[in-house]
Order: C-alpha cells, then structure tokens, then sequence
C-alpha cells in the first residue's frame, strides 16, 4: 500500500461500521491536508476505493505502450491501459460503457483549456491481486481522476472482490456488485465536471455528490439496479443542521460513500423542481451541467450558485430540515440517519434528457 501513502484523499465506499465513520472523521481535522484515511478493519460487505488526489509532486515517466484510442469528444479522447488482471466481461463492459457515456454526456470541448487535463488522457486499470502492473506509470494507484501537477490520469485500481458474488448489507441475494461499473461512470463524469468547470470543483460536496448520482442514475437505468432502490441508506445525519463543511474535500472524506453529499445534490434537484416549477429532467441539468458550465471563469462559486439556482448555499442548506431524521432501522447500522426517500428520483428519468441540451 505504498502509493496510498501519498495520496491526499481516500475514501471508502459503503462503509457499514460507524466506529469507522469516527476514525475517518478524526483523521480529517481541519487544516488537515495529505492525510490518509485508509479505511482499517470492518464488516463492510463492498470494499471499493475511491481517492481524489490534490497535484502530487510525484513523476509520472511516459508510456511506452500503443494504447487503444476512443473519442469521446471532438478532440479529446481517453487511452486505455486495461491489464490482463481484469475479468474479460469487465474490460468489454467497460468499453461499452465508456462509448455510452461518451454519447450520453460528451466531454466539453472547453477542455482544451484546462492545461493539465491532457488529450489522450490515460485510463490504468487492473485488479489489485497485484501491485500496480504498469512500470511505465509507477505513481498511478487508487481509483480517482489524479495528476502530478502538469499531467492528469484515470486509475481504476480494482479489488478482487468486485468481481466475486459477495453479500450485500442489504440483502441476501448474492450477486456482484454493480459498483464495478458504476465507477467507470463516476470517474468518466468527473472529467465531463472538469472540462465544463474549467476545474472549479466547489462545493465538493456537488462535485462528487453530481459524480455519484449520476452513477446511479446511469445504472438504474442501464442495470436496474442503483443505490436509490434503497434511498442511498445509511445517510448520518451529522451534517443536516450545517452541510458548510461538505463544501471542501476535509470533510468531504468522512462523508461514509459521499452518501450525504449525494442526498444534498439530491435534495437541491427537489427543491429546484419545487421552487421553479421545472421537469426533473430540468433540474438535473441545472445542477449537473448547468451550473459547472457556469462556473468556468468563475472563482466565487456561491455567487454563482445563487445565480444558477435562484436561492443561496445557506437558504439551500436550510431546506434540508423537512427530511425526517430517525434511529437506523437497520440492525448493521447504528445512529441517526436521514430518510431521504423523498428525494430519490423517478425510476424511469433518462439521462439522455438531462443532457440533451449539451454540447
Ligand atoms: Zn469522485
């Protein structure tokens, strides 16, 4: 695990234990910056990584290899490294997600403009039975949209055990856990996020709560399967009375899976919905598109915020008092938890419609 010791951000998915939430919270103090949060022991039945790296001073040699080119955009494309460590089903899967998403939500070409998102971009991807087997990319490792200043890549450092039928918290059904492909999403989107934005990424708790609602979203309605079907349970409810810290990567961390900034964006699709009297469809594209796009030459994202949807972060982060706060109903889970059912979206939303308006 030598390259997580580099690695500003980490965070862990599903997690189940709340001791775990306590350990997380107490390693990310504020003013806190490069610490790991390597999750340790616990009975959470889906280990999946994800870290999200702050420029590294950390070399990053040239490939040597002739990857495998797709355009995803007019003149921006992706270079896959996919290592022989994967399971054949993934690696086509993957391309055929990528291909897909690529339609759906075409990277901006405005990302010409973000110097150190570089076209080709290189994706490494392997399953970590071993230790990172591109020697001629020595500093990737996790999963996440990282870079060494300069340069950027995707890393999809796979665990086996995305790949074995595995329990779930909530079910007894064993089957694989559709996370092995939700990430390919997550990780593609934050590059669309990037592009769009100009790399402005806050609030952060938008930036990865847009990546993982849109996974979801994607998996729904490609898999039929997605976190909403249980209303992203568990969702702590430490954050209900001030989301504020959510808005740097600090906190961000400790948020179990980005469960709560996944509610938030979420919940702000709601309210759009409410508030101004638009589609579903509408408010996704305010929220996901929309508001990144208008950030671009913007430093002040608050300012922003409010032009975009009309109400301020605080008069926002006030609304989410109406969401119902209970003791877990689950036996795995201990605490208090929000419900937040209400804020789930419709089974059948497509994402074509939420960014048919895109370039
Ligand atoms: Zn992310």
């Amino acid at each position: 695990m030598s390259n997580n010791q580099r690695q500003n951000m980490i965070r862990h998915r599903k997690i189940a234990a709340v001791a775990l939430v306590a350990v997380l919270l107490a390693a990310c103090s504020p003013g806190e910056t490069a610490t790991q949060a390597q999750p340790t022991t616990t009975s959470t039945p889906e280990p999946e990584l994800e870290q999200e790296l702050e420029p590294v001073e950390e070399p990053k040699p040239e490939a040597t290899v002739a990857p495998t080119e797709s355009a995803t955009a007019e003149e921006f494309s992706f270079a896959y490294h996919l290592h022989e460590s994967l399971p054949s089903e993934w690696v086509a899967e993957f391309e055929t997600i990528m291909d897909d998403i690529g339609e759906l939500a075409p990277i901006s070409p405005r990302v010409s403009e973000v110097s150190h998102f570089q076209s080709p971009m290189d994706i490494w991807a392997w399953v970590n039975t071993v230790e990172n087997p591109f020697p001629e990319a020595p500093g990737v490792s996790g999963m996440c949209i990282c870079g060494d200043g300069p340069e950027s890549w995707r890393s999809l450092e796979m665990h086996p055990e995305s790949f074995v039928p595995q329990r779930r918290g909530l079910s007894d059904e064993e089957k694989l856990d559709i996370h092995r492909y939700q990430v390919i999403v997550h990780e593609y989107f934050h590059v669309f996020q990037v592009a769009i934005s100009g790399d402005r990424r806050e609030p952060i708790w938008l930036f990865e709560g847009g990546a993982q609602a849109l996974e979801n979203l994607y998996s729904q309605q490609r898999y039929g399967e997605s976190s909403f079907e249980h209303s992203l349970f568990p969702i702590t409810a430490t954050w209900v009375e001030d989301p504020s810290p959510l808005e740097g990567y600090e906190y961000t961390q400790a948020d179990n899976n980005y469960g709560f900034s996944t509610f938030m964006t979420l919940a702000l699709v709601k309210e759009l919905q409410l508030q101004q009297e638009i589609s579903e469809a509408d408010a996704f594209r305010l929220v996901l598109v929309d508001f990144q796009e208008a950030k671009f030459d913007q430093d002040d994202w608050e300012k922003v915020f409010a032009e975009t949807f009309g109400m301020r972060p605080d008069e926002f982060y006030a609304t989410l008092n109406k969401y119902t706060i209970t003791e877990s109903p689950e036996e795995w889970y201990e605490g208090d938890v929000v419900d937040a059912s209400p804020a789930m979206p419709s089974e059948d939303i497509r994402i074509e419609d939420i960014f048919s308006q895109t370039e």
